[in-house]
């Protein structure tokens, strides 16, 4: 056990259970499986290995609450109790961003951004509940026509382990927003705060079923969730291989998905930008938690005339990092697992014939972690691998253009569409970069926006569909129904 950072101390709910029909329970199957904090390559504890019983439980329990108490809650009350969890999510920022960092191994003050912005998420869609409606719609004299904005019903959530505070927020907040039932299964890697979550559901009295969280391998618990013929809408986010098999599994009962998937998100800077402006964001938003962000931005595309400045400058800030463990607060933490380390190393060999702009190298002071060397190349084709494929690691590459047309070509030369940043003063260039960008969210002269819990988010092709974030996830938790009277 991992005392180190004295985790017991920390967390207040046993990990060990899952959270069905509104009270703790022992996992049916009676197994466990290890969660380990991948600063120390420690266990921190054990937690529920949930079978196909588990599962039915969840899903029962969710549906029972939206015939019981849930699903007469009115949409005033679904806000408020949202309100509620927020203030109570407030309340334990601290506490959240501490239990987060230990296990996912995020810096400190990253976990802590991301606790705000569940809280946040919180604020946001409690003061929504009561402002989505359905619409009149002109028709046939003799006619009123009106649209019902209703829950899908019961839905999974299956979540990964780089954003589980932060995709909660928009997944989980969004569907009970709108009066669905949830059933969610975090990653089997990094669950405590979703565990935590359900703990804060509980203290404010949210209705026994309304929310279920149940933990497990994905290729188990979560597999037999996403089949499940009781679930009416799945939300996942992850990797494009299981967001496939997701997508199969719904096709089988008919399901509507949202799928919110990966990324190799470019930001493009052009001549006549504002350099110093640009740089942190260039670095940053490709290092944030260790480049395990789906909006991860891997590739800057640079305009050849101000090439060689950029990477000089890209290059001094590189100098600068500091990597160690996450609850130390360094720039970097360890990636989740020494699984993904050698997914990473698998590029980073991928590299060797690539030339090294930058690298933080490693001591033996990361020994124990699962700790890979943030490094930066230059000069990279656009069709190289590391210009194509998602790492999901600390590793960003340059890639030279000569003008818009060429930029616009290898911005858009991937199958990914998530995110994109522009950098250029140029107005006309502005627009017109915007609109013929392939990815859901733009960001002229900026990256990411602070996360932007307001502003629709999802992506194309590889990325994804579907839009969580912002009121757009509150169209994708319900559906419309069309009631046409006919009074003569
Ligand atoms: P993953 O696909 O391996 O796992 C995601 C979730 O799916 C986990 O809860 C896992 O237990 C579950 N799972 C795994 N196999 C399953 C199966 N066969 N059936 C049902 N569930 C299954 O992804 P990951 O490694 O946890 O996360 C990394 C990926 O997530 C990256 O590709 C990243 O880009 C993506 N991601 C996307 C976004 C976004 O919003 N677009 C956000 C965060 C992460």
């Amino acid at each position: 056990m991992d005392n180190l950072d004295n985790l017991e101390k920390l967390i207040w709910f046993d990990p060990q259970k899952c959270f069905i029909d509104g009270v703790w329970q022992d996992p049916n199957s009676n197994n466990y499986l290890p969660l380990l904090n991948p600063s120390s390559g420690k266990e921190i504890c054990r937690i529920a290995r949930c079978s196909d019983q588990d599962v039915n439980l969840a899903v029962s329990a969710a549906r029972h609450s939206l015939d019981g108490e849930w699903g007469q809650f009115t949409a005033l009350e679904r806000g408020r109790i949202l309100q509620k969890i927020g203030s109570l999510v407030k309340d334990k920022i601290d506490l959240l961003s501490k239990i987060e960092s230990i296990d996912v191994g995020k810096p400190l003050s990253q976990s802590k951004a991301d606790a705000i912005a569940l809280a946040r998420y919180l604020e946001f869609y409690s003061g929504a509940a009561d402002k989505i409606h359905g619409e009149t719609i002109p028709y046939q004299n003799g006619y009123t026509v009106y649209t019902l904005k209703e829950p899908h019903g019961v839905t999974a959530h299956i979540i990964p382990w780089n954003y589980p505070m932060q995709i909660i927020g928009r997944s989980v907040v969004g569907a009970l927003t709108m009066g669905n039932a949830v059933v969610l299964k975090p990653s089997e890697d990094a669950c405590l705060t979703a565990l935590a979550f359900a703990d804060i559901c509980r203290e404010a009295n949210l209705p026994k079923g309304a929310l279920n969280v149940i933990t497990g391998y994905g290729s188990e618990t979560g597999e037999i969730l996403s089949k499940h013929s009781g679930i009416n809408h799945i939300s996942f986010t992850g990797s494009v291989q299981v967001g496939t098999k997701i997508q199969k599994n719904a096709a089988e009962n008919i399901v509507p998905v949202t799928l919110e998937l990966g990324g190799k998100s470019p930001q493009i800077v052009f001549s006549d930008a504002n350099i110093s402006q640009a740089i942190p964001f260039l670095m940053k938003a490709g290092l944030q938690n260790a480049g395990q962000t789906c909006s991860a931005s891997s590739r800057i595309l640079i305009q050849k005339s101000i090439y060689t400045k950029v990477e000089k400058a890209l290059a001094a800030q590189y100098k600068n990092l500091t990597i160690g463990p996450a609850i130390q607060d360094f720039d970097l933490g360890p990636l989740i697992s020494k699984k993904q380390v050698s997914m990473v190393q698998k590029y980073l060999n991928l590299g060797l014939d690539l030339k090294k702009i930058a690298e933080l190298k490693l001591n033996d002071k990361h020994e124990n972690g699962s700790f890979i060397s943030p490094t930066l190349f230059g000069m990279v084709d656009p069709s190289h691998a590391l210009a194509q494929e998602e790492i999901f690691g600390p590793i960003q590459v340059l890639i030279p253009f000569d003008d818009e047309e060429e930029a616009i070509k290898i911005a858009n030369g991937t199958k990914f569409g998530l995110v994109a940043g522009i950098w250029t003063n140029d107005g006309s260039r502005q627009l017109r970069m915007a609109k013929k960008i392939k990815a859901g969210q733009v960001f002229i002269n900026n990256y990411g926006a602070g996360g932007g819990v307001e502003l629709p988010f999802g992506g194309t092709g590889h990325s994804g569909y579907g839009r969580e974030k912002g009121f757009e996830a509150l169209n994708s938790f319900s559906t419309i129904k069309t009631i046409a009277i006919n009074h003569g």
